[in-house]
Order: structure tokens, then C-alpha cells, then sequence
């Protein structure tokens, strides 16, 4: 229920909500008085530890200046009901005024308008901050009350260092054990994980507290530093919210622990002084360790975005490889319409010609419907279809859809096959699309210059006793340097046309078939080589 009032404190709180919530706040407040009035320098209460003081800047913090008056209320209850007004009635409201209107002044910079501070107590600003106004208020609240005190000489002129000092320990311990742990509660974090591994750091904290009174008072102080392991170990392991509780629990403790042995009064303030500096350096430690695991996480939230945005990427490269792929033979298409047409013209009509070139127009629109039939399959599944197929075979498709194109430009095309080649284990239509790609690219490359005698040669022989390697070679002008120094990549090109998708395509159907592709030549002309796994043959010569 706090946790939703603590949600809702930032619109217009309803009456009814507003005196549940300060009556909560009343008793919360006269128990932790009661609780925490152990060893008080004389009867108006300078306790070593004010949790009091935590619970009222949380009280604020988290539910707003609306509950800043409950601040001097509370006190003067708890005086009247715990210890019947122990002091005359004016240095009482002296004293109530004093803490509440120094809490007050401190809760009013912490939620001012555009502050640095923010109640989830999220990073090491909003610590600093919250610790920084908490030292100067109790600094503030302790000097004004102590020497409010021995004006009224409620205490002697003697007491006044000491009763600063103890003040002071006594609400900077309230406020750095209290504050951090109540905001944390109210803000519905999770102080604890559920882990057995946290018993262990709970043990060791009692043990040390056992050590600690167990011993002589003078070895005390010393002994003191056994706390940092367990507290430490929490806020490394577990972050600035487990730390809190870890705290509070080792401040009850403590006050258990010094209630339960015989001391004296200076080794108490002494303790308190080396529990603050526990209390900070925990806070400061498992604040670090959480900002550090937020970092973590931002940084894996980042780059989950990225991937997603590079997937949205590939969809692109993917939408433009479908367009680059079907645009070939959708130019084939066209070519031979246009061959066709001519031939229709023609006196007396070539009815071979027609029929000859609508074969081919027919052959390519087979072909586009199995390259989109394929980018479907591969798309949905990235399988392909591996067959046993002659390079002989491979190279037959690729020819006849580059034709139109060789013959426009009188690009002629070599085959040279050495002898008893194995035959190759591949998706056929994927590796004649390569081939395709690399021979329309040649082609290409030579018509740019505007050369006669162009010659494209395809070549293929055995690389070691597993590998095919195929090369298509020409003699135009040969790749740019730049394009041999760096990997194959998309949308490298030097076509205004381009897309610069053939090559990176041909790579990874390559790759995906276990081979390897590079570039070579320069001036003198290109040279494309890629390998294919030989499909294995039996003694006997049959293929399997
Ligand atoms: P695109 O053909 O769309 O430009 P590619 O990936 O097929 O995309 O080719 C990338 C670049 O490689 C081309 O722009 C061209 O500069 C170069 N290239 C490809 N093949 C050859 C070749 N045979 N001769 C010279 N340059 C070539």
C-alpha cells in the first residue's frame, strides 16, 4: 500500500490517503524512538543512532512537501508519549523546531524543481547529493540543538563538543542506514534476491558482531573492521539495494550487540563513527556495482537494437538482391523480344529466328520464376538443394542467358575444361547464377572500354584432390585496386547502374557451399576463380 502511495504522491493525494499515510508515518516513528533510545546522553535524548531522522527525509522524499508539517509533529509526540516532555516546554519547542526546520530546509533543496537529486536513488549523483545536504542538515540540526541545550543549561558548557558530535553521528547514521533503504523499499525494489548464497554474508556479520563484543573494550574498534567483509561481499555481489538491508540489519545488530555487553559511553560514539564509515563505503560500493550492472544492461539493450537494426539492414540487401537477380533475366527478356521483333520485320519472314528467339524469351521467364522460387526457399529456410552436377552442365545455362549480351558487343566465349574433372556437389541453379553474375559482369567490363577482340575465358580444373576451382577470365580493363584490396562486400561498385550486389551474392552462395572465391588480374583483364567440392567418385568411376 506505501509502495502505491509512494507512486501516486506526485498527483493531488486524497485527504483520506494524506492522514492514513502521516498517522502511518506518527507510529513508524514513535517505535523506531522508542527502539533507538539506548544509551542516551541524558534524559532529552542524544541517541547514537536516530533512525527517526532516516524515516522522516524518506517520509518527504518519497511522498512529498505536503507531509513537511508531520516532521515537527512527530518528535513532540514521541517526547510527550516515550518520555513524558523531559524538557521545559519552551527549550522542547526549541529543540522540535530547530531538527524540523533543518530537515525541512534539507528536504526542500532535495525536491526542489530542476535538483540533481531523485528519490530512486538510481546513480551515484542522486547518493552524493542525498548524503552531501544530510551531513550539513544533522551538522546544522546537532550545533543548534546541543547549544540550544546549554543555553537553557539542560546540559554543561563542557558537553557541548561531544553532544555536537554524537548528535551528529547519531542522525547521519539514521539518515545513511534509514533514508537510502525506505526509498529503495518504497519505490517496490527488491532489497533481497532470493539466494541461499546471501546466508553466508549474514553468518559472517554475526560472527564478527560476536568477535567484536566478545572481546575486550579496547580491542574493540579494531575488531570493528571484520563488518566491512560481510557488508562488502553484499554490495560487490548484489548492488546498492541489497546493501541497504544489509545495513540496517548490522545497525539493529550492533545496538542488540551493545545493549547485550557491558561498555562504556565513548566506545558506543566510537563504534557509531566507524558504523557511518561502514554505512558509506557500502553505499558507495553497491551504488557503484549497480550503475555498473545499468551500464551492462544499457549496453546489451543497445546492442539488441543494433542487431535488429542490422537484420532490418539484411531485409534491405535481401530485397535488393531479389531485384538484382531478376533483373537479369528480365534484360534477357528483352533482348530477345527485341530480336524477335527484328526478325518478324524481316522480308522474307525467319520463322526460325522467331521461333528460335521465343524459345529463349521462354527459357528466361522459366529461369526468373525459379530464381524467385529459390530466393523463396532460401529466404524461409536458407536451405538449398545440392546435386550432383558436370561443370560441363553448369556452364551450359549461364551461356545461353549471357548470349544476346556477348553477341551485342562480339565478346567471344572460351571453355576450357581439362579432361576427367569430376563432377561437382552443388545447388545447380544457385552456382549457374553465379556463374551468370561473373560472366555478365566480364562482359560488361569489356563493353565499357569499348573494345573489339573481347574474349571472356571459363576455366576449370582440379585444386588438390576435393576442390573444383572455376575461373572466368577476360581481357577488359580489369578490377579497380581498391576493389582487390578489401574483402568482397555489398554494394561496392563502380556502375552508375550498379548495386554492387553480384559479387557479395556469389560469395556467400560460394561460401555457403564450403568453397572459397577471389579476385584477381589487374590491367591485363579480370579473373574471378571460386571452388566447389568435388562430388566423390567410387574406384569404379560411378558418382554418389
Ligand atoms: P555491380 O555489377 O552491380 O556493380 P558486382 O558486385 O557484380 O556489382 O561488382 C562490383 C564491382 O566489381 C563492379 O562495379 C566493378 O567495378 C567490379 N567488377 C566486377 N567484375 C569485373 C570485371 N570482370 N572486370 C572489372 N571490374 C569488375
Amino acid at each position: 500500500m506505501l509502495q502505491a502511495l509512494a507512486r501516486n504522491s506526485a498527483r493531488e493525494m486524497p485527504a483520506l490517503r494524506y492522514l492514513a499515510l502521516g498517522f502511518i508515518y506518527l507510529a513508524v516513528y514513535v517505535v523506531l524512538d522508542w527502539l533507538s533510545f539506548v544509551d542516551p546522553l541524558g534524559a532529552f535524548g542524544v541517541t547514537p543512532w536516530n533512525p527517526t531522522t532516516g524515516a522522516s527525509i524518506a517520509l518527504v522524499l518519497a511522498f512529498g512537501r505536503a507531509f513537511i508539517p508531520w516532521l515537527f509533529i512527530a518528535p513532540l509526540l514521541a517526547d510527550g508519549l516515550l518520555r513524558h516532555f523531559p524538557l521545559p516546554i519552551h527549550t522542547e519547542i526549541g529543540v522540535v523546531v530547530t531538527l524540523g526546520g533543518t530537515y525541512t530546509a534539507a528536504t526542500w533543496l532535495l525536491t526542489r524543481a530542476g535538483a540533481e537529486f531523485s528519490r530512486g536513488l538510481q546513480s551515484k549523483r542522486d547518493l552524493i547529493w542525498l548524503l552531501g545536504t544530510a551531513a550539513v542538515a544533522a551538522l546544522v540540526a546537532a550545533t543548534g540543538c546541543v547549544l540550544l541545550l546549554a543555553l537553557t543549561s539542560i546540559i554543561g558548557i563542557e558537553q557541548i563538543t561531544r553532544g555536537i558530535l554524537e548528535w551528529w553521528v547519531g542522525d547521519m547514521i539514521g539518515i545513511t542506514v534509514m533514508t537510502p533503504f525506505l526509498l529503495i523499499l518504497l519505490s517496490g525494489r527488491r532489497i533481497f534476491p532470493p539466494t541461499p548464497e546471501l546466508a553466508l554474508p549474514f553468518v559472517l556479520m554475526l560472527g564478527s558482531l560476536v568477535l567484536i563484543f566478545g572481546s575486550a573494550d579496547s580491542n574493540r574498534s579494531q575488531l570493528f573492521y571484520l563488518l566491512f567483509l560481510p557488508v562488502i561481499w553484499i554490495a560487490v555481489r548484489f548492488g546498492l539495494e541489497a546493501v541497504t538491508g544489509a545495513l540496517v540489519t548490522a545497525q539493529v545488530l550492533l545496538i542488540i550487540a551493545i545493549q547485550l555487553s557491558a561498555h562504556s559511553d565513548l566506545s558506543i560514539t566510537a563504534l557509531q563513527i566507524l558504523m557511518l564509515v561502514l554505512a558509506l563505503t557500502g553505499l558507495i560500493v553497491g551504488m557503484l556495482v549497480t550503475e555498473q550492472r545499468n551500464t551492462q544492461r544499457e549496453l546489451w539493450l543497445y546492442r539488441e537494437a543494433l542487431a535488429r537494426v542490422s537484420r532490418v539492414g539484411t531485409l534491405g540487401a535481401l530485397t535488393a538482391a531479389i531485384a538484382h537477380e531478376i533483373n537479369q533475366p528480365l534484360a534477357a527478356i528483352g533482348n530477345y523480344a527485341r530480336v524477335g521483333r527484328q526478325a518478324l520485320k524481316r522480308e522474307p519472314f525467319d520463322h526460325a529466328a522467331v521461333a528460335r528467339t521465343t524459345e529463349q524469351i521462354i527459357e528466361q521467364v522459366d529461369r526468373a520464376a525459379s530464381v524467385i522460387h529459390w530466393l523463396r526457399e532460401f529466404i524461409g529456410s536458407g536451405a538449398s538443394r545440392p546435386e550432383v552436377v558436370s561443370v560441363n552442365e553448369l556452364i551450359r545455362r549461364p551461356e545461353s542467358a549471357c548470349r544476346a549480351d556477348l553477341d551485342e558487343h562480339g565478346i567471344r566465349l572460351e571453355t576450357l575444361i581439362s579432361r576427367d574433372l569430376p563432377s561437382v556437389m552443388v545447388d545447380r541453379l544457385q552456382i549457374e547464377q553465379v556463374i551468370t553474375n561473373i560472366v555478365k559482369n566480364a562482359a560488361e567490363a569489356i563493353a565499357g572500354v569499348g573494345a573489339g577482340d573481347g574474349l571472356i575465358q571459363i576455366e576449370a580444373d582440379m585444386e588438390g584432390d576435393k576442390f573444383i576451382v572455376i575461373s572466368i577470365i577476360d581481357n577488359g580493363p580489369g578490377f579497380e585496386p581498391i576493389l582487390l584490396e578489401r574483402p568482397i562486400s555489398p554494394f561496392t561498385t563502380t556502375k552508375t547502374e550498379g548495386m554492387g550486389l553480384g559479387l557479395s551474392l556469389s560469395r556467400s552462395i560460394i561460401e555457403s557451399h564450403g568453397g572459397r572465391m577471389t579476385l584477381g588480374g589487374n590491367g591485363a583483364g579480370a579473373r574471378v576463380s571460386f571452388t566447389l567440392p568435388a562430388a566423390r567418385t567410387l574406384p569404379s568411376g560411378a558418382i554418389i
